[in-house]
């Protein structure tokens, strides 16, 4: 079968290097361009050394695109959805991983992003690129809306009991420790090394703009509130959220809520273990791969449900599940290129 060519826009960046690095190893997909408008001219190893040997693109401009069968966008908020039709003239098939095209609702936008959505009659081409939620929706699709990593986290830990119309009777708190990748490449002073190693800082303890897709992505617009905290780990998502069950409802009922839901889902893996250090979902088990870790504790007595998930942001929060998305889309099998399983210790 004939491989699709794919030009990443913005593949100097870190979720343009990862997904390039994920696209290297994917049978139907063929990287022919990589843009970096700082790094024109050289080598992406020079950038990305882990992709020594395994390719020798060199950057070019985005002005220098070539026609092309998939356009993968990895630029900073605002230039996907300011420049889209420039975008569309190169390929059929375009994968955002900005927050451009991600919200429906145009109020939600303005309250979140603080601006007028630039192209908001794109809005109703573009599919949210989360498979567990839109797997229908993805096949064909050919507009695939990345989704942001925090939200993905929460997202995906709290979709069985809303999805099943569990009736929760308080709102949701989910906090999230988020690894220090997902603020880009570019150095700030809360990414300098003396400032972030070490430290725990919480940097929106409200007003985090994921929350504009949880709420749309989640069944039941329950109340729901969030926290993120910036971690020392490069890589890696911990979100935990307490939601409280109603009377009459067990541990064996929130068990049977995830298996019920996510059961069939290639990249979802339940772990509650009695034993052992490894009882929980844990980001460092999940770097490089395509996973979500979900768990959760029953406190019987106070009805609160301790739900915890885990992702590599980079990955299940960014670029693979974008390219999970893009092989759904395609007809593919949805593992290709994402059968990576991490690394232990
Ligand atoms: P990044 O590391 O800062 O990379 C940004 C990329 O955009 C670089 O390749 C940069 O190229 C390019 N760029 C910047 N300004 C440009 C311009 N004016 N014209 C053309 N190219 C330009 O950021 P990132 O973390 O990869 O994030 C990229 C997108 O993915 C963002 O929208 C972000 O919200 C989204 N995302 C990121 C994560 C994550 O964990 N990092 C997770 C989910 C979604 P140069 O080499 O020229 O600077």
């Amino acid at each position: 079968m004939t491989k699709l060519s794919v030009a990443i826009v913005g593949a100097s960046g870190y979720a343009g290097g990862e997904f390039l690095r994920l696209a290297l190893g994917h049978p139907m997909l063929n990287v022919t361009q990589v843009t970096s408008e700082r790094n024109a001219g050289t080598p992406v190893t020079f950038v990305h050394p882990n992709l020594r040997g395994r390719s020798n693109l060199k950057f070019i401009k985005a002005s220098q695109l070539q026609a092309c069968d998939v356009v993968v966008l990895a630029l900073p908020h605002g230039h996907a959805a300011k420049r889209i039709a420039e975008f569309e003239g190169f390929a059929p098939i375009i994968v955002d991983l900005s927050a451009d095209f991600r919200i429906k609702d145009l109020d939600a936008y303005r309250k979140h992003y603080g601006e007028d959505h630039p192209a908001p009659n794109q809005l109703s081409a573009w599919v949210y690129g989360n498979p567990e939620l839109h797997r229908e929706e993805l096949r064909g699709a050919t507009r695939i809306a990345g989704a942001g990593c925090f939200a993905t986290s929460v997202i995906l830990a709290l979709y069985p009991l809303l999805k099943l119309g569990v009736p929760l009777p308080k709102d949701i708190v989910a906090t999230g420790l988020v690894g220090s990748s997902a603020g880009g490449k570019d150095p700030t002073e809360g990414s300098h090394h003396p400032e972030r190693d070490g430290s725990l800082r919480v940097y929106k303890a409200t007003g985090h703009r994921h929350l504009a897709e949880v709420e749309q992505e989640l069944p039941g617009r329950f109340p729901i509130h969030l926290t993120a905290i910036a971690s020392p780990r490069v890589r890696g998502i911990l979100a935990t959220a307490s939601v409280f069950i109603p009377d009459g409802y067990s541990e064996r009922d929130v068990w049977g809520a995830y298996r019920e839901v996510y059961g069939d889902e290639p990249f979802i893996r339940i772990v509650k273990v009695r034993q052992g250090i490894h009882r929980y979902p844990d980001p460092k088990l999940l770097d490089g791969t395509n996973f979500c870790d979900i768990g959760f504790e029953t406190d019987q007595e106070s009805g609160r449900v301790v739900v915890m998930s885990a992702i590599d942001n980079l990955v299940k929060g960014t670029a693979g599940h974008a390219l999970q998305s893009l092989n759904i889309a395609q007809g593919w099998d949805e593992t290709l290129g994402l059968e990576f399983v991490g690394l232990h210790p």
